[in-house]
Order: structure tokens, then C-alpha cells, then sequence
């Protein structure tokens, strides 16, 4: 699947999370795009520069993420029990 190219940061719904899993430790983080949007033109990126611009969180970690997006919009906003 190629959406991570097709969806800018600009094209999520305020408050949509962005689950982001480690791939070496498989700690998860979340995103928002707000959280994201650290600078005005970061809103243009895509998911997929999103995805390679960001990192683990876990302390010492810093390892390759793999971003999805929690649910598949407005509809799915109850699925946040998942973590
Ligand atoms: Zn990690």
C-alpha cells in the first residue's frame, strides 16, 4: 500500500493519531498532527517522510518507525483502545 505517499499531514483530521511502532524495540508512541506540525511547513510532507523523519522514542532506542493511522477516520474514532 502506497497511502503513506498519498496522504500529506495536511489531509488528517484535527486530532487524528498516528500510531507509530518501533521497528527494532517495538515500543509504540502516538502523533497527532499538531505534534507534527512542529513548523508551518512541515503540514506538506507526506506519511512516508513522516515516517522516515521520525524515530523511537524509547530512551537509547532511536530506531526505524512504522506509522499507521488509528482506525480509518471519523467513523473508527472509538477504536483507541487498542494500545
Ligand atoms: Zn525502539
Amino acid at each position: 500500500m502506497n497511502w503513506k505517499r498519498n496522504i500529506q499531514v495536511r489531509d488528517l483530521d484535527p486530532g487524528q493519531r498516528l500510531e507509530v511502532t518501533c521497528k527494532s524495540c517495538g515500543h509504540v508512541h502516538y502523533l497527532t498532527r499538531e505534534a507534527i506540525c512542529s513548523s508551518p511547513e512541515r503540514e506538506f510532507l507526506y506519511l512516508d517522510e513522516v515516517e522516515r523523519d521520525t524515530v523511537c522514542k524509547a530512551r537509547g532506542c532511536r530506531g526505524a518507525v512504522r506509522i499507521a493511522i488509528i482506525g480509518d477516520g471519523p467513523t473508527s474514532a472509538f477504536v483507541g483502545g487498542m494500545a
